[in-house]
């Protein structure tokens, strides 16, 4: 039992929500007799959500709720708090004496000042905090170029990722010398439910992660259909970190060299969003903030609740809306739709995605909306308009990811496409081309319809 005057430690778990590999609690077990681990229902983010279902709130309680159990099986617990992290901490400083928090980094804007102010709060009351990087094999500056810049094309920071790379860089920690520490905790705290934050259940199971030999070895072959189960699922799991990205990192270099560099991607989009966070709210090439975005809600509604016309954006936009997952082929299809098609502000697409996706992360959603926009860091050439036509023979050429999640698509009252293909892609480019004229856009290729 903990008494008040006991000297503790605090683990502070935020997106890395598992028990094992997990570099922060393991130092924090180490170094100290005693260990609370906690989690903060932060109220900065949940007051923001819309749905009282929503589907992440749904998987960290589920998430926190099997590792409470494996806590408690070792005679310990998990200690829950609803409010501010600021109100968490002046709490846990008035009624323990804490020595130390620990936590993993955190890379978003947001968790940077949070820190900052959680750091002054604990200095001020005599408390250390240290913090580790865990969620990321490489992180901030640590992949530059010779000259110390940091990189803004995918490929040769991807190629300078592997050059650094150590079997050191992926080791997991000893998972039996960590679980031995559990009992450093005793149980005497309660666990927050759902409800208590105003917060429902949705009913969405958590997902789980297929990364089965099988599975990542046919990765290239089949990752692009999305009506296979052929990718790996992960993506909540590296959003929360109930995965360790080392032991998956170690996976993916010994499977499949073209899935590793998956894993790059979300790493490349981590330090881009470091260096340059103007790309929070704008381009990361300046010249794409002259393009003309149409100011259509009505288009924008006709978009999100899937009733574009256009089967294969629609069956995307379901998918999305019923599950909190789409399939990164049709994430690509639905984003060039709304830019390009509808030539609508990237950033109302990029938000509606933040709102519904289960796996959303600042730096991916905005590193591939800027992608699909033209407007990012090696981004796709702004005359390259997907044609969801050609797109739907290529990749569900029997049409089974559209029956499954647009099972209408062929009824009577199902809409007719809102805009014609060929019209809304000649006036993309037209757009795009007047409005980033004498700014150094790329010119035309001779034969455009190749990207289509
Ligand atoms: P796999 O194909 O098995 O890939 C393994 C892991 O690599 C993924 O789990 C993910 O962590 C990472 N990864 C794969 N592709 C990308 C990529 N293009 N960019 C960055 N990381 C990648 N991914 C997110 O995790 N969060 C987002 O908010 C997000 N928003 C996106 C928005 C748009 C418009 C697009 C086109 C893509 C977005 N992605 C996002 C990337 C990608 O679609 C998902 O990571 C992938 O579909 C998740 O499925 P999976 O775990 O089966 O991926």
């Amino acid at each position: 039992m903990l008494a008040v005057n006991d000297p503790i430690a605090v683990f502070w778990l935020r997106r890395d929500l598992r028990l094992h590999d997990n570099r922060g609690l393991y130092r924090a077990l180490a170094e100290n007799p005693r260990v609370l681990p906690i989690f903060i229902f932060d109220r900065c983010i949940l007051d923001s959500l819309e749905d009282r279902a929503d589907k992440r709130v749904n998987f960290i309680h589920q998430t926190l709720r099997s590792m409470q159990e494996r806590l408690a099986e070792a005679g310990s617990s998990l200690w829950t708090f609803y409010g501010t992290p600021i109100e968490a901490f002046r709490e846990l400083t008035n009624r323990f004496q804490v020595s130390a928090v620990y936590a993993n980094h955190d890379y978003e804007p947001y968790a940077i000042q949070r820190d900052r102010q959680v750091g002054e709060l604990l200095r001020a009351r005599g408390a250390r905090f240290h913090t580790f990087k865990d969620q990321v094999v490489f992180e901030r500056g640590e992949v530059v170029s010779g000259s110390g810049k940091p990189y803004t094309v995918f490929t040769p920071y991807k190629n300078k990722w592997l050059q650094r790379l150590k079997e050191e860089d992926m080791a997991s920690l000893d998972t039996a010398s960590v679980a031995n520490h559990f009992v450093k905790v005793s149980k005497t705290f309660t666990f927050i439910d759902l409800p208590d934050m105003n917060f429902q259940t949705s009913g969405t199971p958590i997902p789980a992660p297929s990364i089965d030999e099988p599975t990542l070895r046919d990765y290239e072959r089949n990752r692009d259909f999305p009506a296979l189960d052929a990718t790996s699922r992960l993506s909540v799991h590296l959003r929360f970190g109930s995965v360790s990205v080392r032991e998956i990192a170690r996976k993916a270099r010994a499977v499949n060299q073209t899935w590793l560099s998956e894993l790059i991607w979300r790493e490349f989009f981590m330090q881009i969003l470091h260096h340059f966070p103007h790309v929070v709210d704008r381009p990361f090439k300046p010249k794409y903030d002259r393009i003309p975005w149409r100011d259509d809600k009505v288009a924008l509604e006709r978009w999100r609740a899937g009733r574009t016309g256009y089967p294969i954006v629609d069956a995307g936009m379901r998918e999305l809306n019923q599950t909190g997952f789409m399939h990164n082929r049709v994430r690509m299809i639905t984003a060039s739709f709304l830019c390009k098609h509808l030539l609508l502000d990237w950033r109302w697409g990029e938000s509606y995605f933040a709102k519904k996706l289960l796996d959303y992360d600042l730096s991916a959603n905005n590193g591939n909306w800027q992608w699909a926009a033209g407007c990012g860091c090696d981004a796709a050439p702004y005359f390259r308009v997907f044609n969801p036509w050609r797109q739907t023979e290529k990749f569900d050429p029997d049409l089974r990811y559209v029956k499954k999640w647009a099972p209408d698509h062929l009824d009577a009252d199902y809409p007719r496409p809102m805009v014609d293909h060929a019209a809304a892609r000649a006036r993309a480019i037209e757009t795009y081309k007047r409005a980033l004229q004498g700014q150094g856009a790329e010119p035309l290729p001779q034969q455009a319809s190749l990207f289509d």
